[in-house]
Order: C-alpha cells, then sequence, then structure tokens
C-alpha cells in the first residue's frame, strides 16, 4: 500500500464525533508499527514493550508497570490485585468502573461496591464525601463491618463531560483514603488530557495513587494497549492475574511501538481537541432547543440534550449518522468527542448538521 492511499485511509468521509476511540494510526504510526523491534512480552523478552514500560514510569513517577491489551483489563487486574471477595470498593455514581464495565468488579473480584455522587465537578467527589461513605461502611463493630479496601478515582471524568478532578480535592481524597487504610486506584483513561489541560504533571495526579493507567487508544491514537503502574509488589501480583485473565502477549511490541509513538507526537496537539471541543460546545450552546449538559468543557468530551425531554435522542443521533456525522447516544444525552481524527472544519460542518436536524 502506498502511503496516499494510506493517508486517504485516515481521512474518512465521516465526522466521527462519537469516541475519541475511532482514532486510526497516522502513517507515521503504522511505520513506526512496521519498525517495531519484538519479543515474546508474556516472558518481559519484548524490548519495545520494556522501553514503552520504562516510559510510563519515568511519566507516572512509579517504580514499576505492565502493559495490558486494553483499559478495561488494567481496572480489572488492578481491583483483582487491591481486593479480598467481599471487600467494598468505592467509586463514583457515574464512574466507567460501576457503569460501563459489565459488573466485572462483582463478576471477577466479588467485590461489593459503594458509590458516592460527586458533583464538584459532576463525577468527582470530595474527601468529606469520602470521609461518610467510609464511616458508614465501617460504622459497625469489626465482626459485622465490610472492609473498605480499594478507592477508584477516574480523571479525566467521561460521564461528567470530560471533567478534571481539581488538584486540592484529589490530594485531599487520596490521604483520606490512604488515613482509612485503603488503596487508591486510578483509572486514567484521559489523564493526558487532564494533564494537558490543567498544566499539572502526571506524575503529580500519580503522586496519591497506589495503581494507575493511562490509555493509548482514546486521545492519544493508537490501535490498542493501556499500561498500568504502581510499585514492584503490585505490578508482581497484577502479572499473575493478567496471566490468569488471558492478558499475556507474545509480540506485543507491535502494539506498543504505536503507543511510544503516540507519546512522543500526540500528547502537546490534545490541546487542539480542547479547543474543538470548546468550538462545538459554544456553537451547540447557540442552537435553539438544544442545551449543553455540563459547562463550557474543560476538555474533549461534550454532552447536550433536547430541552424538551420527549425528543428522542437515538432518533437524532441516526439521523445525524444519515449525514455522515457519528454521535453516541447516552440515555437521553447525545455525547461528542473530539479527538486527532476531526478537524476544526469538521466541527463547523457538524454544527451545521445539527443545526439543520434539531
Ligand atoms: C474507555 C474507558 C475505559 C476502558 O478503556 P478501554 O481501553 O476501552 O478498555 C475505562 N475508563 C474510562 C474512563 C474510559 O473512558
Amino acid at each position: 500500500m502506498n502511503l496516499l492511499q494510506r493517508d486517504r485511509m485516515n481521512t474518512p468521509t465521516t465526522i466521527a464525533l462519537a469516541s475519541d476511540t475511532e482514532t486510526r494510526p497516522t502513517p507515521s504510526m503504522r511505520e513506526a508499527i512496521a519498525r517495531a523491534e519484538v519479543g515474546d512480552e508474556q516472558k518481559g523478552e519484548d524490548p519495545t514493550v520494556n522501553r514503552l514500560l520504562e516510559r510510563v514510569c519515568q511519566l507516572l513517577g512509579k517504580p514499576a508497570a505492565l502493559f495490558l491489551p486494553t483499559g478495561t483489563m488494567c481496572n480489572l487486574v488492578a481491583i483483582k490485585a487491591h481486593t479480598q471477595p467481599g471487600d467494598v470498593m468505592i467509586a463514583d455514581r457515574m464512574s466507567h468502573v460501576l457503569r460501563a464495565e459489565t459488573g466485572a468488579p462483582g463478576l471477577i473480584s466479588g467485590v461489593m461496591t459503594e458509590a458516592i455522587d460527586g458533583h464538584s465537578p459532576f463525577g468527582c467527589f470530595t474527601a468529606e464525601q469520602l470521609q461518610t461513605a467510609i464511616d458508614q461502611i465501617t460504622m459497625m463493630p469489626y465482626n459485622y463491618a465490610a472492609k473498605a479496601s480499594l478507592v477508584c478515582l477516574e480523571q479525566t471524568q467521561n460521564f461528567g463531560g470530560g471533567a478534571i478532578w481539581p488538584l486540592a480535592s484529589w490530594q485531599a481524597v487520596c490521604a483520606t483514603a490512604r488515613k482509612a487504610g485503603a488503596s487508591v486506584h486510578v483509572d486514567g483513561a484521559r489523564l493526558m488530557n487532564a494533564v494537558v489541560a490543567s498544566g499539572i504533571e502526571a506524575r503529580v495526579w500519580a503522586a496519591g495513587a497506589d495503581s494507575l493507567w493511562i490509555d493509548f487508544t482514546k486521545g492519544l491514537g493508537a490501535p490498542m494497549g493501556a499500561v498500568l503502574a504502581g510499585d514492584q509488589a503490585f505490578i508482581d501480583k497484577a502479572r499473575r492475574i493478567k496471566h490468569v485473565v488471558g492478558g499475556a502477549m507474545r509480540q506485543a511490541g507491535i502494539a506498543a511501538a504505536a503507543c511510544l509513538h503516540a507519546l512522543d507526537h500526540h500528547v502537546d496537539r490534545l490541546a487542539q481537541d480542547h479547543d474543538h471541543a470548546r468550538e462545538l460546545a459554544q456553537g451547540l450552546s447557540g442552537i435553539g432547543g438544544i442545551r449543553l449538559v455540563y459547562d463550557q468543557p474543560q476538555t474533549n468530551i461534550v454532552f447536550f440534550e433536547f430541552e424538551d425531554p420527549s425528543r428522542d435522542s437515538k432518533a437524532f443521533v441516526a439521523a445525524c449518522a444519515a449525514q455522515g456525522l457519528k454521535l453516541s447516544g447516552i440515555g437521553r444525552r447525545m455525547r461528542a468527542v473530539t479527538h486527532l481524527d476531526v478537524s476544526a472544519a469538521q466541527i463547523a460542518r457538524a454544527l451545521e448538521i445539527i443545526r439543520s436536524l434539531a
């Protein structure tokens, strides 16, 4: 296949706002994949995977890391490593781990879940709310109470419209968990969006966490792969669980090369996605009958809905798709997510389509 054909493959005519997972590997990412040195990942012998793990350890300020095929598997493995069946895992009510992972914490780890309604901003709870939840879980004497052993945080908050957890409250939440003897696990599917938008380094967000991961298949634009990091004892445990769930791979350097390429070329440009999300939100707020669900987006996710609750969002999403605009419908809301395969011109065109159909 020549470069021109590959370029064409990367400029689809649809406006792919349904998710930032719709990114396709760029021609230069494909070249990095083709050039990748490989070995047996399962045995720790893939040089490209090992280089990726070193890079992520530096980025996150953690001593050890593990390459996994998906972010979902990072959450699954980490929760299993941090808990015993019957323990309580605390998370925001609208977190991905509670709402979009098929009940895996119950199925695989046998944990009970305690949901907190975070509103500061939406999807982000406070240290006081966490303390209240811990006090309720542990209010009974020792031989009655369940064990609150894990607190899961999400940065940015997907169903909170890509909100960034404020640093002071993030640090207070981590300290509160630690004081209660609970581990802190961070779902950092879009941590790098938070880093770019806030200007606060990844290692600062990571400091209070016992484990955290970043996803390469969202705004970073790789076809697969996520890296989970923590201390050596945690990663040793996680490696065994990864094997249990079939996540141990072979010549995974093919995938890791794309992730390294993404770290080199696709981090700073996330700012452009955030600009596009703001432009989209501004445009949407001027369309009659539609309102934004949250304030102006902090990162790359925009939720909107019809003012008239009887209007069918599914039919609207389908009508947009027929015009070449892919959105996702979540309940009665529409979600648009910007990424490297969405241009400013496409944002303008998306607004025209939405205006004409709304
Ligand atoms: C996408 C996503 C995940 C799951 O990651 P995959 O790589 O798609 O398995 C987990 N948490 C959040 C917040 C996400 O957006």
